[in-house]
């Protein structure tokens, strides 16, 4: 079945204004998917620049739509966030991924993404933890990836749950760094193990110089206060050369692989990447 995502979007957020009863529908519809095994991980290669190996897979989520074919997690991330059926995807997709990276060799790790919403939920160290306990997973082969909204607002309460989580051994990552508000404050307030430097400053380097600069000293930033950075949706070999330049010691793009199902991953890291 064809991608319908755009089509499913505008049903489902008209639906949204419309009443509860319909979010209530659509909150069924996620959890019914949930049950009925339509969701699936795909996997995005993260490569690390010095060696070219493949270090890590990032979890990505697809819904396989009985009625609106696949749907990109733009789409329904948002839905499931709003009507909290998030806590059991998310609860899902960290089984899902630590179970698949038990398949990878060992120096390949596995990230995974956190949703602001799942913080909320006071019980969220315990499940990782019972996860990671469950699957067998040597935690120093999971990151999390969360958002800088996590510590929006000084917020205690999470920056706690942060700290407990990187007390288990796993590590953390900043995803889409350089978009937020205020940036550097949260780097001062919780040790990320990793920052991701968002694709919107990546796309384009080629064309637009004034990105330059500024992925360059994401990229000292990171050196200095001893974190990896990641160059996201690198896309063409010039981008390579400009981000490897630049000093970034990961990334992930189009350019080494869109995300994949799980087997394609798995064959993939049999495979030495020439860089
Ligand atoms: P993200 O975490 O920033 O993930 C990167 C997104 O960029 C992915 O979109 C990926 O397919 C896309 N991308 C990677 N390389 C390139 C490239 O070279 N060019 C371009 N144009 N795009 C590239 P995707 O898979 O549609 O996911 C969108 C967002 O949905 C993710 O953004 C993440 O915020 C969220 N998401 C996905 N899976 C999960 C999940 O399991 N849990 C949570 N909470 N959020 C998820
Ligand atoms: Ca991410
Ligand atoms: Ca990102
Ligand atoms: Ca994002």
């Amino acid at each position: 079945a064809k991608a319908d995502g755009a089509g499913f979007y505008r049903l489902f957020s008209s639906q949204m204004e419309k009443s509860l009863q319909n979010r209530r529908h659509i909150e069924s519809d996620l959890r019914r998917g949930i049950k009925l095994d339509q969701f699936e991980l795909y996997y995005q290669p993260l490569v690390e620049l010095q060696t070219g190996f493949v270090v890590s897979g990032e979890a990505l989520m697809r819904w396989h739509h009985p009625e609106h074919g696949m749907v990109s997690p733009g789409q329904f991330i948002p839905l499931a966030e709003e009507t909290g059926a998030i806590e059991v995807l998310g609860e899902w997709a960290l089984k899902q991924a630590c179970q698949d990276a038990l398949g990878w060799p060992d120096h390949v790790r596995v990230s995974v993404n956190l949703s602001p919403v799942q913080f909320g939920r006071s019980g969220l160290v315990d499940m990782v933890k019972a996860v990671l306990a469950t699957s067998e997973l040597d935690a120093r082969r999971l990151e999390l990836e969360i958002t800088e909204s996590v510590l929006l607002q000084n917020n205690a309460a999470n920056l706690e749950a942060l700290r407990q989580l990187r007390a288990l051994g796993l590590t953390i990552a900043l995803d889409d760094f350089g978009t937020g508000y205020s940036s550097l404050s949260y780097l001062q307030r919780f040790p990320f193990d990793k920052l991701k430097i968002d694709q919107s400053f990546v796309r384009g380097l080629e064309m637009r110089p004034e990105s330059l600069p500024i992925v360059q000293s994401i990229a000292t930033l990171g050196k200095n206060l001893k974190m990896a950075t990641t160059a996201e949706g690198v896309e063409t070999q010039a981008q390579l050369d400009i981000i490897a330049k630049a000093g970034c010691t990961e990334a992930q793009g189009y350019f080494f692989g869109a995300p994949m199902p799980e087997a394609d991953f798995r064959a993939l890291l049999l495979e030495p990447l020439a860089l």
